[in-house]
Order: C-alpha cells, then structure tokens, then sequence
C-alpha cells in the first residue's frame, strides 16, 4: 500500500470506529436508551444507561405486565378482584406480590389513621374513577356505600398469604400503592443488571437510579398544579430516590364548573378537600412513598408535616391551596421554586 495522506485518513477513520464499537461495547460510552409504554392504567417511559439496558427494559415491562394482571381492578380475573368477589365469604390465597402490597397498604392504613383506606374501592366506584362513566353521586349512596369502607375487616394470614374481606359489599383498590411497588420491583431488576443510572417514571411516580451520566444528580420537576402539564412549581434535586406526587391535577372531571379529583377522603366520601392540593414523599422505596403521598394529601399539611418529620428516610413536600409549600427539614438546600407564585412556610 502507497503511504499518502488519503490512506492514512482510511487507517486513522478504521481505528477510531474500532476504538467507538469497543468503547459502547464496554459501556464507557454513556448513551440511555429510552422507551414508552402503556401499564397500569398510565403511560411510562423507562429511561436507562448501561450494557444490559434493553434486556432489563423488556424484563421490567413483563414484571409490569404481571402487577398489572395481579392487581388491577379493571380486570375480572385479578387476584385484587377476586379477592372483592370473595367478600364475606372465603379467604383467597395470594401471590407474593399481592400480599406484600396488601400488608404494606394496611401499615399506611393505620399510619394515617385511615386517610389511606384501600377498602374506598365501593366510593371510587360510584364516582367512576377510572372509567369513562364519571358523575357525581348522590349523597345518600354515599353515605351507604361509606357503610363498608374499613380497612380494619380486611384479615389477612401470613403463614398462607391469605387475604379476607369480613363483610360480603367491601373492596379494596389497591391504586394509591401499587405503583410504588411496581417502581420498587423495576429498580430491583435494574441493579440485577447492574445498571448504575435510569429513570423509572410510570405515570409520574419517578425513581431515579443513582446519578445520571455526568454524575449530576437528577433534577425532577414538581407539576404546578395550577397548570398544564409540564409547568413546575418547583424541582428537587436526587440521587437514588423514589419521588411520588398525588396531585388533584392527575385524574379529575369537571361539571357545573366545579373540579372532582380522584383521592376520596374516607371519612366524607367526597374527594379530600384538606389545605393540600400536592403531596410528595421522597423515600428509598416507592410503595413508602406511593402509600403515603395519597395518606398524606387527604391528611391535610399539619398532620401530614407531623408524620413526615417523625419517619426516619423519608421526606416530603406539600403545595396547598394558597400557593404555600411546605418542605421537611431532610430536604434543605435540595428544592428550588421554579415559580414565583409559590411560597416556603417551611415551619407549621
Ligand atoms: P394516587 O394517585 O397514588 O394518589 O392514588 C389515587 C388512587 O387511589 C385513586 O385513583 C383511587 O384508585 C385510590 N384512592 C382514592 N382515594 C383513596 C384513599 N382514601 N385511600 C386509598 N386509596 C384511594
Ligand atoms: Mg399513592
């Protein structure tokens, strides 16, 4: 071979794509690979850096899939609705997942004093949530469906992962939860693939795994719930977190010009209308978080602020109607307001 400039531009173009393909190969080149899927009644996007980074996206979809079927109360045949047909009558053997969901649901139950009550399922359903059909029931049929609501007849019996419902009518719904457990379960096949940095958001409940690819820790906006989607009123900066927000902004109807939100409070059985209109809990496990930003939403900001500062690892940020946000002591110097209406009152 001649040596000229032309084919010394050939060898060195060679040995630069060789060095690329060896680079990507040994995952020193940073790249996420990022996909969009429809679970869990939501949309999620899985965002993640790392050799097996396809692999863990397909298992995490599958495991999704399973929540999904275990737990849904759309499908007839999920364990959580058999569990509701079975009302009063016999005990039904679940899996892991469900139980586990179960037991964690009943810990937040009674930690905010039934704020959180998964047997709200028979009032969510009469206010249609979740389905096409909303409308605004009457107050007399709330108030016999409020009849049934207590978390305390749900039995449940770990030596055979069974869960009862005591009175025939009860049923749970387990959607203020289990999507936190369905985060935790995708952070665990991550580090089974020893992923180091992604981003788990399905439907908004967002965790991050360790940095992103720069080392910067991860920015995620809190939604101005007086906007449309995507404004913030505020980010918080995390390493390795679960970030979950209940807003009244994520499921409502409208009608003679008057909002109807998703998270009922137990005791009225009309949608909360406590001081919050924002929850979110920062914590190490989403089902802590997911469990607790529903409880703590309905709890309204001085209780709420109570409970927060009494858990250990866990941390919270609360919008209330006047604009004002409340933020736990574990989180100084970690938020910024984004938005000038917004207020710290960081003491109750
Ligand atoms: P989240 O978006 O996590 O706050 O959960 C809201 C969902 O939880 C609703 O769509 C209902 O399915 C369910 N839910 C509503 N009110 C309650 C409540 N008081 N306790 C437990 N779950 C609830
Ligand atoms: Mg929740």
């Amino acid at each position: 071979m001649v040596f000229n400039i032309e084919n010394a531009l050939i060898i060195m173009s060679v040995i630069i794509g060789i060095i690329l393909i060896l680079l990507l190969i040994s995952g020193n080149i940073k790249e996420y690979i990022s996909r969009e899927f429809y679970s869990l009644g939501t949309l999620n996007q899985l965002k993640v850096c790392g050799r097996k980074a396809n692999k863990a996206i397909d298992e995490s979809i599958r495991k999704l899939c399973e929540i999904d079927d275990k737990m849904s109360v759309f499908k007839e045949n999920s364990e959580i609705s058999k569990i509701n047909q079975y009302a009063g009558k016999q005990s039904l053997i679940v899996s892991e997942d469900t139980y586990y969901v179960i037991e964690k649901a009943i810990k937040y139950c009674m930690l905010s004093e039934g704020a959180f009550d998964i047997t709200i399922r028979p009032i969510v359903a009469l206010w249609g949530i979740g389905k096409e059909d909303v409308r605004v029931p009457g107050s007399s049929e709330i108030k016999q469906k409020l009849k049934v609501v207590n978390y305390k007849d749900i039995v449940i019996d770990k030596n055979n992962s069974s869960i009862l419902l005591k009175n025939e009518k009860q049923e749970i719904d387990v959607g203020g939860i289990a999507k936190g457990y369905a985060a935790d379960q995708v952070r665990d096949i991550m580090i089974k693939n020893k992923i180091k940095s992604a981003l788990i958001n399905l439907g908004g409940n967002i965790f991050v795994i360790g940095s992103k690819d720069d080392g910067n820790a991860w920015t995620v906006g809190i939604q101005n719930p007086f906007k449309r989607r995507g404004e913030f009123a505020l980010t918080i900066s995390v390493i390795n977190k679960s970030v979950v927000t209940s807003g009244n902004y994520e499921r409502y109807f409208e009608t003679g010009g008057k909002k109807f939100h998703h998270i009922i409070n137990p005791s009225t059985g009309y949608p909360s209308e406590s001081d919050i209109i924002s929850s979110t809990i920062i914590s190490d496990n989403s089902i802590d978080g997911d469990g607790l930003s529903t409880g703590t939403y309905i709890m309204g900001v001085f209780k709420a602020m109570r409970l927060i500062e009494e858990m250990k690892g866990i941390d919270a940020i609360f919008i209330t109607k006047n604009k004002e946000v409340y933020v736990t002591s574990g989180l100084s110097g970690k938020v910024t307001l984004t938005n000038n209406e917004f207020v710290y009152k960081n003491s109750i």
